[in-house]
């Protein structure tokens, strides 16, 4: 998702001045913009949140088979395996985000979402028995996580786990407590599309971020782009226009229904606004799912607006 953000540029405001940086980690772009006292201490602050980043990189990453997550899924079946603080955060929180939406949102989709980007590249559905027996290793229930203990256990064999849904705006959640650690409390972090930011610029009420959908404007249902002010809150976008592929005539996006293995079909994007980055994204990667009856997730989480951008149902891109 393209998401730009203006700002009053870089310049001395109340003695703060504006610093921004941006590397790639988990394969996108991690912006970091905020307002520090001097060069020494946004440089000192910035190298600190990069590497905090790229430690839960090394947690959660789903491509790097030494992973703490890709170990944790080569674990035994059945017993409980110990794992760090951070996954068993993150983990505990999925399961209970994915009971939340109904399965919407599912942390296990991992073995059905390998097969649909085999799809993606070959360009040919996975055959009804690939999909069969990798749905037999999907779904929430299958997963137990003891936060306290900080124990994760698999209950089927061939179990995938895959925070992709959930893993870059906790990351941003991250970042800014980084930032507020130092003292630095008026920033804003763009994690490819997962936004979330702390106190706003210095002068203003917040930060304002427009969000493109990427969906084209005589094709969609719904505002394809829009202005958010973001203070002390984030914002996600979730969609497929730039990750699906089209089989015999259908749409098939990266972000796929868990309670049927299938992608979403129609071309959508989805945008939540929520108290944290971890939440947004989530919830995210659950409207998308949900499409026209993701109303429900207003309804169920506080604090949370959702809104979702469709194809006419006949004009899906080819
Ligand atoms: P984006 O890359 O558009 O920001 P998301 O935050 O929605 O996308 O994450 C999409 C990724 O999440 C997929 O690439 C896949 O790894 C995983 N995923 C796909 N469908 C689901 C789902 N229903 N629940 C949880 N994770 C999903
Ligand atoms: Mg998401």
């Amino acid at each position: 998702m393209l998401c730009s953000l203006s700002t009053p540029a870089c310049g001395t405001v109340q003695n703060l001045v504006r610093f921004e940086f941006s590397r790639i980690v988990m394969g996108t772009s991690a912006r970091i913009v905020f307002y520090a006292q001097d060069e020494p201490q946004a440089h000192a602050a910035a190298n600190a949140v990069y590497q905090r980043l790229n430690e839960l990189d090394a947690v959660m990453s789903d491509y790097r088979p030494d992973s703490e997550l890709m170990v944790l899924c080569r674990a035994s079946v059945g017993k409980p395996h110990k794992v760090s603080k951070d996954l068993a955060h993150i983990l505990a929180r999925s399961v209970d985000l994915a009971e939340r939406t109904d399965g919407a949102f599912d942390p296990t989709i991992g073995p059905v979402v390998r097969l649909w980007r085999e799809a993606r590249k070959s360009v040919e559905r996975p055959s009804d028995h690939e999909l069969a027996s990798a749905r037999a290793s999907v779904g929430y229930k299958k997963l137990s996580v003891d936060e306290q203990a900080q124990t994760v256990t698999l209950q089927v064999p061939s179990m995938q786990l895959d925070l992709g849904g959930i893993g870059k705006g906790w990351a941003a959640d991250e970042a800014i407590k980084v930032l507020a650690a130092r003292s630095i409390d008026r920033a804003l972090i763009d994690f490819g599309g997962d936004l979330t930011a702390s106190g706003p610029p210095p002068g203003h009420d917040a930060w304002r971020v427009q969000i493109d959908t990427g969906l084209k404007s005589d094709d969609a249902i719904g505002p394809k782009e829009s202005a958010v002010d973001l203070v002390h809150g984030a914002v996600a976008t979730s969609g497929d226009v730039e990750q699906h592929v089209v089989i015999d005539g259908v749409r098939y996006s990266h972000i796929i229904d868990p309670r049927t293995g299938e992608p979403v079909t129609r071309a959508t994007a989805a945008t939540v606004t929520a108290e944290t980055g971890l939440l947004a994204d989530a919830l995210a990667s659950a409207a998308c799912v949900l499409g026209g009856k993701s109303e429900v997730l207003d309804r169920r989480f506080e604090g949370v607006a959702v809104s979702v951008v469709q194809s006419k149902p006949d004009q899906d891109d080819p």
